[in-house]
């Protein structure tokens, strides 16, 4: 059987998404080529969020086209994902040794048109178009094989996205917001944990929108043991959904991204101190300190009002870890601007940011607004504010020095597989020495050292 070889750029939907692509694959046959340059399918997952996600991919395939083509004729080379999207003929036209071009609506798709295309049926393949009930077809999981047992899952509960944030192009690329139902994502999760998952990430492009589209609120079937749990009656359809994940046996964490900050109304606050495997983390997307950016950013919340979710979410989980993203030089953002991100930055003290250069994009308002700011200013305000978060950072890692902490121990460090890693209920990343054995294990550990956004654990003081 042919194999293939997916490489995934941009965000963890996208990672999930070539994840499921490739369980697709594999249980028709196809086998999992170890690099691009002995496999007979070669698929790129792509993102359009930046200009540079996109040159990065178009580069990649001209290269594989030069290069791979030239010692294997007979690769089929294809594009899937956002860019696909956004592109759709025009990567073939610009790209013909592209054989396939499979849009955000389209990825379980893949493996027909592989065949198609392998067995001389079909030449050229693109298919963009939007397909109903496509948000519940990312199912499948790889789980490392069978060999490793995985201890973490991604499952995505919904896709598209309405927020329409002026600066952003996923509305297009990724269409209008379309949730799962309620069980259906509870019977993927139970099938994960049967199969030795412990810990299990919610995903969508905008979590807290989760039900709000594509199902009323009325359809949402909760199980009795969940109804009972809650305190309150006013609850968002993700609140619902976190209820009834969190009923099931044997799941030791809950994490989810991304949020919306103004989604986090009290019944999401609430749901950090009544749910006790839904950790303490959360990954607000702030985007700029300056009210006068965000709304021309369409965020649909003030600098005050997020400060107000920092200062809940603190007060019902003291420990929680806070992450961010900001987008730096969007056009109209003066010096002053830039200063208000710097000083919410300082004040809320992130435990660690994504920093984006603004990036033009087609289609999108922000493209098209004056004030455009020069790439030098927009590359020095990226500087400066990676020094605050990083310093920001380096205090909030040292001050885990001496203390211990409880990891949920993933598998071998990736920076060193002679050491094992685990993960903080607040998302800090910690290193030990251990053995393959505490691979799933909820440990304590003695945290030794802080480097440069990950911790060091004491194996003294695990039990072995
Ligand atoms: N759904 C999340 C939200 O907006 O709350 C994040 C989705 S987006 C794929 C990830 C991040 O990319 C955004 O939070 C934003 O900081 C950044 N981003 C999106 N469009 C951008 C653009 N045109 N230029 C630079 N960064 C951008």
């Amino acid at each position: 059987m042919p194999s293939v070889f997916i490489k995934t750029y941009g965000c963890q939907m996208n990672e999930r998404d070539s994840e499921a692509v490739a369980a697709q694959l594999v249980a028709k046959g196809y086998t999992l080529a170890p690099s691009e340059a002995v496999a007979d399918v070669i698929l790129l997952n792509t993102c359009s969020v930046r200009d540079f996600a996109e040159q990065k991919a178009i580069g990649k395939m001209q290269n594989i086209a030069a290069d791979v083509r030239k010692h294997h004729p007979e690769v089929v080379l294809g594009f899937m994902g956002c860019m696909a999207q956004s592109r759709g003929q025009e990567l073939i036209d610009r790209l013909p040794d592209v054989d396939l071009v499979l849009g955000t609506q389209k990825f379980h798709h893949a493996a027909n048109y592989l065949d198609e295309i392998l067995a001389g049926r079909r030449d050229k393949i693109v298919d963009v178009a939007a397909e109903q009930g496509s948000e519940a077809t990312i199912r499948e999981h790889l789980l490392n094989g069978n060999a490793q047992k995985s201890v973490t899952a991604f499952v995505s509960i919904m896709q598209g996205c309405n927020q329409y944030c002026t600066f952003c192009i996923v509305p297009y690329t990724r269409g209008e917001e379309r949730s799962r139902s309620i069980p259906d994502i509870v019977a993927e999760c139970r099938q994960l944990v049967s199969q030795g998952v412990k810990e299990i990430t919610l995903l969508g492009q905008i979590v807290t929108s989760y039900g709000k589209r594509g199902f009323g609120r009325a359809e949402l079937p909760l199980g009795q043991d969940a109804q009972q749990r809650v305190p309150t009656t006013k609850k968002t359809s993700f609140v619902q959904l976190l209820d009834a994940v969190h009923e099931i046996d044997g799941l030791e964490r809950i994490r989810f991204t991304a949020p919306h900050p103004k989604g986090y109304g009290d019944d999401l606050i609430q749901a950090y101190a009544r749910l006790p495997q839904l950790v303490e983390s959360a990954h607000l997307p702030v985007q700029s300190g300056s009210d006068r950016v965000l709304k021309l950013m369409h965020r649909g919340y003030t600098r005050e009002r997020f400060l107000g979710i920092v200062r809940k979410l603190r007060r019902a989980k003291p420990d929680i870890g806070i992450t961010t993203d900001i987008i730096v030089g969007f056009p109209g953002e003066t010096e002053d601007d830039f200063e208000q991100t710097l000083s919410l930055a300082r004040e809320v003290q992130f435990d660690n940011a994504y920093i984006f250069k603004y990036s033009q994009r087609r289609d999108t308002p922000a493209a098209e607004m004056p004030g455009q700011v020069p790439l030098k200013i927009r590359e020095e305000r990226n500087h400066r504010l990676l020094e605050t978060i990083n310093e920001i950072g380096k205090r909030k890692y040292d001050a885990f020095v001496g203390q211990r902490t409880q990891i949920l121990v993933e598998g071998p460090s990736k920076k060193n597989p002679a050491r094992l890693a685990g993960r903080t209920r607040c998302n800090k990343i910690v290193v030990f020495d251990g053995s393959e054995r505490h691979r799933g294990q909820l440990l304590d550990v003695k945290i030794t050292r802080a480097g440069s956004f990950t911790l060091y654990g004491d194996p003294a003081i695990v039990n072995l």
